[in-house]
């Protein structure tokens, strides 16, 4: 498959001849999980964006905002993120030659998107603050200095995001709701947008970590905190058009607790042979702990980033090696127990 602006050029704002920037994202898959459609009584299917070439839906909402970016003429790119933006936007900077900064915030994202983020050659800034703050200042920055912003506040983001919609509906056709995490808050209106697009209308239901759930108290969050570090955001950006998004399409929006949301990441990962990175597995606990949404006979649970990016969490999560010595007898104990 080409990349999503090849594919979707039609819908999206970008005109033949526009540079691209693009690592051939999207066109992920969508795998029917058997184990969960009988847990919850409905049809039930993930998407898994994590098959997504940085490992996650960022880069749907990248190739989008770095393409625009060198449209326009721009040399730098940067964001504040929690993680996978920064691993994205490193790439796709790499992709286009051209340099990318970005904060996180300090000690506070997994090994693997950090991993990513250096290697790709992005000046990467640990801000003694949180997620919040980070972007804040990033908003000040880009205001000030010719550096394009790449976080979902830029609407190129949004626009390359929608796609994952169009995506299920091309393979599937209509479905009754959607599953899906809620950090900043752009992934859930960015498919909404999507499906409205295409004159569909499932119900959008939003998952927050409880530590880190400001759109279910109404309150922004000083001090989030959850073991799914990509949802730790406290005032999320796109605030306004997620409630809307829900409150349209006769959705809602709940919080998981941290245990919850691990239940869900060893499920998926034990039941349905699907490894997900831990706020992922929100869409998915939510769907366990509240039920499938009242008359929802299908439904599709967004699993946001791959589990490698977290190697962390998912050790403390599972069991422990087996040691063994080099003898057969030792050998057949240890794999028949
Ligand atoms: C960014 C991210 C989210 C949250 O998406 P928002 O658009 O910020 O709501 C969820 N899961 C993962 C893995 C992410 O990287």
């Amino acid at each position: 498959m080409p990349g999503l602006i090849e594919r979707y050029r039609d819908r999206l704002p970008f005109a033949p001849g526009d540079p691209v920037v693009s690592l051939q994202e999207g066109s992920t898959p969508l795998v029917p999980a058997p184990q969960l459609s009988e847990r919850v009584g409905a049809q039930v299917w993930l998407k898994v964006e994590g098959a997504n070439p940085t490992g996650s839906f960022k880069d749907r909402g990248m190739t989008c905002a770095v393409s625009a970016a060198v449209r326009e003429g721009a040399t730098a790119v940067i964001c504040a993120s929690t993680g996978n933006t920064a691993a994205s936007a490193a790439a796709y900077a790499a992709r286009a030659q051209i340099t990318g900064a970005v904060i996180v915030p300090e000690g506070k994202i997994a090994t693997g998107k950090l991993a990513q983020a250096l290697m790709h050659g992005a000046r990467v800034i640990a801000l003694r603050g949180n997620f919040d703050q980070a972007l804040e200042l990033v908003r000040e920055l880009s205001a000030n200095h010719p550096i394009a912003l790449v976080n979902s506040v830029n609407p190129f983001r949004l626009e390359g995001q929608k796609t994952a919609s169009f995506e299920i509906l091309d393979e599937i056709g209509p479905i009754d709701a959607l599953c899906i995490p809620v950090g900043n808050a752009g992934n859930i209106t960015a498919y909404w947008k999507g499906f409205q697009e295409m004159g569909s209308a499932p119900r959008m239901h939003g998952f927050q970590a409880a530590g880190a759930a400001p759109l279910v108290s109404g309150q922004r969050v000083e001090h989030p905190e959850t073991v799914a570090s990509a949802i730790r955001i406290g005032n999320p950006a796109r605030w306004e058009e997620a409630m809307t998004a829900m409150r349209d399409s006769r959705g809602g929006v709940e919080a998981v607790s941290d245990a919850q949301i691990l239940d869900a990441y060893r499920f998926l990962a034990a039941r349905e042979g699907v490894f997900c990175e831990p706020a992922s597995a929100a869409s998915v606990a939510g769907l366990l702990v509240h039920g499938a949404p009242e008359g929802a006979r299908r439904i599709v649970c967004v699993l946001t980033g791959h589990g490698l990016k977290d190697p962390q969490v998912a050790l403390e999560q599972s069991g422990s090696v087996v040691p063994c010595e080099p003898d057969i007898a030792a050998v057949e104990r240890a794999v028949l127990g």
